[in-house]
């Protein structure tokens, strides 16, 4: 017999916004909007608690959200502070669950139904998880447990900010029953719309109709809101590695000291780098030159762009990068290039096989 999955979905409240609120303790307690201009065409990325209380959401123009709150404060966002908030908060992640799956920076499943911490009570895990990521990045999330990944993703919904709720699996079906069709992730605006004109706005109208039905007026999707209606959900959690670097190098069979040798090398270089960037359908910011001198010694030198770079653009910067070492006026054995700094949603799935220890419970 399978065991019952345990489900966490954390999410982080307000995530934008609040690392902006606790990396500029000014902006603590006030409409604070993360986009663009108040009087541009841009819209809202994040905003905080407070700027809610005026109508104020995400996507929504901020030239409207600045009529609606003219007192708010606008920020770009500092994508490089949210990314390393979210590095943290997947290793907490991954100190209790055997699979973390990111939806974005700051959401993710995890699998816990083979963790041995805290006697195998999701609940309590969940609590540990909003407890470490708050005293390790001074944030707070949303927590919610059930038995599959659509119910703990409504569940992490249903009590924010600071959440922790809990779906149990005899409360599944009566829960679904009585949620707005709005609120089911998956139904997007324009299905809802749809659904609502043909008498469905619950998950009990849902569940009256046949899957034949379902099939017929949605596509495949009808088979996962007939599945659903009824609190069934067999999707794994499936892990994803994000992949943080992509790089070469090379060991030369006698040193080189002559610089237009070394460029010639590390061209080559660039475009296996490159090659391997499309192949991965990567794109990357940073890159990294390594040097090693005859002596061994190392040393890094390293450029980030405004853009994603592109081969010409890394060719560009090689000479740049080089002049900062000492080679020439020392013989270089080794040379290597790293690209990093990938785009947001970049993610590759290396079907993680780590061995976290976890022991199964029955
Ligand atoms: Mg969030």
């Amino acid at each position: 017999m399978t065991q019952q999955q345990k489900i966490i979905h954390v999410d982080m409240d307000a995530f934008f916004a609040s690392v902006e609120q606790r990396d500029t303790p000014d902006y603590l307690g006030k409409p604070l909007i993360v986009g663009g201009q108040p009087n541009s065409r841009a819209v809202v990325a994040a905003c905080s608690y407070e700027a809610r209380q005026f109508g104020i959401h995400s996507a929504m123009p901020c030239s409207q959200a600045y009529r609606l709150c003219p007192q708010a404060i606008f920020v770009p966002p500092r994508f490089e502070a949210y990314r390393e908030v979210s590095d943290k908060i997947r290793e907490v992640f991954w100190r209790y669950a055997s699979e973390v799956e990111p939806l974005s920076l700051d959401e993710a499943y995890l699998d816990v139904t083979y963790t041995a911490d805290y006697d195998g009570s999701a609940t309590l895990i969940a609590r540990a998880i909003k407890r470490d990521i708050l005293e390790e990045t001074q944030l707070i999330a949303s927590a919610g447990v059930s038995y599959n990944k659509f119910l703990a993703k409504i569940a992490s919904d249903m009590d924010k900010p600071d959440g922790l709720y809990l779906i149990k699996p005899e409360q599944g079906a009566e829960f679904i029953a009585n949620l707005a069709i709005g609120k089911f992730h998956g139904i997007g605006p324009a299905t809802e719309s749809k659904m609502n004109k043909l008498g469905i706005k619950t998950g009990l109208d849902l569940r009256q109709w046949t899957k034949e039905d379902l099939l017929n007026k949605f596509g495949k999707s009808g088979a996962y809101y007939f599945d659903v209606a009824r609190g069934i959900d067999h999707r794994p959690v499936r892990s994803q590695r994000v992949r943080k670097s992509l790089g070469k190098e090379t060991t030369f069979s006698t040193d080189i000291t002559v610089i237009s040798e070394l460029i010639k090398q590390l061209e080559i270089l660039a475009e296996r780098v490159f090659d391997n960037l499309e192949k991965h359908q990567l794109t990357g910011r940073t890159l990294t030159l390594k040097v090693k001198y005859a002596n061994f010694e190392l040393v890094t030198r390293a450029h980030t762009a405004e853009n994603d770079l592109d081969l010409a653009t890394i060719k560009s910067l090689l000479s740049t990068l080089l002049e900062r070492t000492n080679a020439g006026q020392q013989a270089v054995r080794l040379v290597g290039l790293t690209i990093s700094g990938f785009g947001l949603n970049k993610v590759e799935d290396l079907n993680s096989q780590l061995d976290l220890g976890l022991t199964q419970r029955i």
